[in-house]
């Protein structure tokens, strides 16, 4: 069999018009594996050209089901995201043993793509395994669904009513918003019982899935080799192991005292339920959207030397969506499309999506932002949000290479928000933020980087590493060790916070991510800003190189001193 370069993949059509999302051809032809060569350049070639419609198609069926105006269509995409993620978890494994077999005889780039297609020999996963994973994740899914369809309410004791307007007289409705007012309603001898009501709300319903799932979590663990799930998860991170996260942990927790105290002094040590960061105004909404969309990438485009060409969108997959070409010189090198503002059945947060990653020769890489920005006037936190996800988005269209595998978002999960967080975080710079919105002052910091906001988040991150060192935890006697400890505050019996924990689910013992991504993009960020480092380097180190270089090397290319 001969094998040449898929042309088709060339004049693949981006997108089908809304109403007929369809992935059946694609389907078909990921059927069945072909014979592939067996010198690995060739089988490389001959995986992508085999892989590639389909790849596109699944990445294209994500941005349908999140934001195409049509429901029918964001039915149909719905439906090839199950099938085509089914039909490439078919070969998996028998594409794992093939890359692990042509490995020895490979050299630079191609062992590099092949070492990534073998993954570690535990990644043969046996049925069993297979089948803890799946029940694991439908007990993820539950224990979030229990925590977005909650609405109990907390029965108002007599005489607790104290100044609750009359429709919360009986009972308040358990919400953060609403929580947050009735506490300065109800006298100060009521107020610790309803904020245990609030954060334990969830004990109930999840305290049965937590169990369930954390014991799932430690049999996955068990199955593949590890001591527990935390260090399973965290092989995969650049600290490696739990023992090296409670270092770090401790570490940011100690260099955060002297914010976090000066903070509790502020508001005269307060209990735990009335302990929060304070509060920044934001300054009124008063930017116009599409002159800080042309700035900003204006700005971006002389900082990386490149261009965003405005271009004509053949078939949008709803109204409104703009697309740019970057340039280097003459040259075509990705495509970016922004679909920036709400609309009924769209996604409802923002998030950025790949379309199609850039294989060298091959096709172009292209990203779409999916977010839910005003249309009228732009706040700061706009912009902030727009350089945010376009982080991710250069990190997509930058990093083109010779093979898929390699290409497009590449870093491992502890450094995944690294970029996004950089470019975030310049939009604080005075003369960057001049150069964007033509106003000369920054506005105020973000305080959820400092202070008891970071307290909060470093005793969360806390508290998901800890439950997940064991398969049968005993949480209420982590919090009681853990309270003291990172929030500097007594834990109250009972409290319980961890039933709504959203990303106790997801992130797992990985959450702590959030911090280290931070205090890294915060290193790099201040570089660029005082100018030790530019952007366009930042960009060669971080963003280019995909898979093609270690992620540890490239850290350590675009922070001098780790
Ligand atoms: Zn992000």
């Amino acid at each position: 069999m001969k094998w040449t370069l898929l042309t088709a993949v060339f004049s693949l059509p981006l997108f089908a018009s809304p109403a007929e999302f369809d992935c059946q051809p694609e389907l078909e032809r990921l059927q069945n594996l072909p014979a592939l060569p067996q010198q690995p350049k060739a089988w490389l070639q001959a995986v992508d050209s085999w892989r590639l419609p389909a790849r596109n198609k699944l990445s294209a069926a994500y941005v349908y089901n999140d934001a195409a105006s049509d429901p029918q269509s964001r039915q149909s995409a719905r439906q090839c995201i199950n099938s085509l993620s089914k039909a490439f978890e078919k070969h998996t494994n028998s594409l794992r043993s093939q890359a692990k077999a042509l490995l020895p005889g490979a050299s630079g780039l191609e062992a590099r793509a092949l070492g990534a297609w073998a993954g570690s020999t535990k990644a043969l996963k046996s049925p069993e395994y297979r089948a803890v994973v799946d029940k694991g994740r439908k007990l993820s899914q539950r224990f979030r669904a229990n925590i977005d369809n909650f609405e109990g309410r907390y029965p108002v004791p007599e005489g607790c009513q104290g100044k609750l307007p009359g429709k919360w007289q009986k009972s308040v409705p358990l919400r953060g918003g609403a929580v947050k007012a009735a506490l300065n309603d109800v006298p100060p001898h009521c107020r610790e019982a309803l904020f245990v009501a609030y954060e334990s709300r969830l004990s109930a319903a999840n305290a049965p899935v937590l169990a369930a799932l954390l014991e799932n979590r430690q049999q996955q663990a068990s199955l593949d080799g590890f001591k527990d799930y935390a260090d399973r998860r965290l092989a995969r991170t650049q600290l490696g192991s739990a023992e090296a996260v409670w270092r770090y942990l401790d570490k940011l927790s100690a260099k955060n005292r002297a914010a976090a105290e000066a903070e509790r002094a502020a508001l005269n040590n307060p209990p735990l339920w009335a302990l929060q960061s304070p509060k920044v105004e934001d300054k009124p909404a008063s930017y116009r959207p599409q002159t800080l969309i042309d700035n900003y990438f204006a700005w971006l485009g002389k900082a990386l030397d490149l261009r965003f060409v405005p271009i004509e969108v053949a078939h949008p997959w709803a109204k409104g969506i703009s697309g740019y070409e970057l340039r280097q010189g003459q040259k075509a090198i990705g495509r970016l499309y922004l679909d920036l503002y709400p609309r009924d059945g769209k996604y409802g947060h923002n998030r950025h999506r790949e379309l199609q990653r850039g294989v060298t020769g091959v096709q172009l890489p292209a990203s779409v932002l999916v977010m839910n920005l005003p249309e009228d006037r732009w706040h700061h936190k706009d912009l902030k949000s727009l350089m945010h996800e376009s982080g991710h988005a250069l990190n997509n269209l930058l990093a083109s290479q010779p093979y898929e595998i390699l290409a497009g978002i590449r870093l491992p999960s502890d450094l995944v928000e690294v970029p996004s967080k950089v470019l975030e975080q310049l939009a604080w710079d005075p003369a960057i933020h001049q150069a964007i919105t033509g106003v000369r002052e920054a506005p105020p910091e973000d305080v959820r980087q400092q202070g008891i906001a970071l307290d909060q988040r470093i005793l969360n991150s806390a508290m998901a590493l800890a439950y997940h060192q064991s398969g049968a935890p005993d949480m209420e006697a982590i919090n009681a060790r853990l309270y003291p400890k990172y929030l500097r505050q007594d834990y109250i019996k009972g409290l319980s916070p961890q039933y709504a924990f959203r990303h106790l689910a997801s992130y797992g013992p990985a959450y702590f991510t959030y911090l280290y991504a931070d205090a890294k993009a915060s290193d790099i960020s201040e570089a660029i800003a005082g100018g030790q480092l530019t952007l366009r380097r930042f960009a060669d180190c971080m963003l280019s190189p995909g898979g093609s270089v270690p992620a540890r090397e490239q850290l350590a290319c675009a922070t001098p001193v780790d």
